[in-house]
């Protein structure tokens, strides 16, 4: 007698998903934490596809696929539930049409090559726009952007030459509503270098200023919804890079904060001796990837992510008041970790703004 589907769904859902793994011929995971990571058996990769053997469920984050042992099935083998179940515990027991599978295979290989290659062009493209946008700006003193940090009791005893102006800044973006990128702004903008491990620029971070109130950033706003547009922009690719106010010496402090004010702040009003400031640009680039959701612990396969050069001795990370405190302190736990992890000897510590603070509140 034919057993019922709840049967043999039930008995799918007792076998081991990494039993499973290896019937469906799935290899090259490693283990990492409590999981199995590595290339996905559909799109290929390096580690957007999980095993979570103690849950017994998978995860591909290209494919958006995830689920239990069944669903593994049907994601490799490109089948319905039901066929899934033969394969797994058996009835017919269909033999998997090998050649079918690699074709399969082969296809997605093909379009994963052809988005990576649309990727990489897509990102010269953005640096290159970077590089135009940075060759058109000026020197930021005696401009309008030096009035807006002045107006945010940010003064500088020098200048640093990371940061530049631009009189006359189109803001190009698509915003939500919109149909196509478009201009949705056009005035002054500070503009910042942001430099790669190398030291090369890659990206640029512009800040759109309201020139008429000193310390103001420009109100701007959706052209297709009227709602209020954050007046900061990076255009390039960022990975790993950092907006230098200062040069990094053997042996130095490196103090690091998510944006310009920030940093800046800490640098004009809590200077310490033999430390350097460096504008980490957002939380995801002095985090990387973690192992799971706000557990404060790098994942070291993220080469992405920024770590300091080797000259540094001791890593500061600024923590303002004002943001999530439990998502705010795993993301920079992560990215200080990530540096110990690189530099055993370094020294790591987040200094925090007061609650409800900002850095650049304390010197206003
Ligand atoms: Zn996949």
């Amino acid at each position: 007698m034919r057993r019922s589907v709840e049967d043999r769904m039930n008995e799918a859902k007792a076998i081991p998903i990494l039993e499973a793994m290896e019937r469906l011929g799935v290899a090259g995971l490693h283990n990492l934490g409590h999981e199995k990571v590595g290339p996905c058996p559909v799109c290929g990769g390096k580690d957007r596809f999980s095993i979570n053997p103690t849950k017994g469920v998978f995860n591909c984050r290209r494919c958006d696929r995830g689920g239990d042992v069944i669903a593994l099935a049907e994601h490799v083998l490109a089948c319905d539930f039901l066929r899934a179940l033969d394969f797994l515990v058996g009835e017919a027991a269909p033999e998997i049409d090998q050649r079918a599978l690699e074709a399969r295979r082969k296809k997605a290989r093909e379009a994963e090559a052809k988005r990576e290659a649309a990727a990489a062009e897509f990102r010269a493209r953005a640096v290159e726009d970077a590089r135009a946008i940075w060759a058109r700006a000026v020197p930021g003193e005696g401009t309008a952007a030096q009035a807006y940090l002045a107006g945010r009791g940010i003064r500088f005893d020098a200048w640093p030459p990371s940061l530049r102006f631009i009189a006359d800044h189109p803001m190009i973006k698509k915003a939500p509503g919109m149909p196509r990128a478009a201009q949705v702004h056009r005035g002054p903008a500070l503009i910042g270098a942001i430099q790669n491990p190398q030291g090369r620029i890659t990206a640029v971070h512009q800040t759109w200023i309201d020139p008429r109130q000193p310390g103001q950033k420009a109100d701007i706003r959706n052209p297709a919804t009227g709602e209020a547009l954050p007046a900061k922009l990076v255009r390039g690719s960022k990975k790993g890079g950092a907006i230098r106010l200062g040069k990094v010496v053997d042996g130095c402090t490196l103090v690091m904060g998510e944006g310009i004010e920030t940093t800046a702040s800490a640098l004009v009003a809590w200077r310490q001796p033999g430390a350097v400031y460096w504008v980490g640009i957002d939380l995801g680039n002095m985090a990387g990837r973690q192992k799971g959701r706000n557990t404060g612990l790098p994942d070291l396969e993220d080469g992405e992510a920024f770590v300091p050069p080797p000259e540094v001795a001791k890593l500061i990370y600024l923590q303002d008041g004002d943001s999530d405190p439990t998502t705010t302190r795993a993301k920079l736990l992560a990215g200080l970790r990530r540096a110990m992890a690189q530099n055993p000897d370094i020294e790591a510590m987040i200094a925090c703004a007061p609650e409800g603070k900002d850095f650049n509140d304390l010197i206003n």
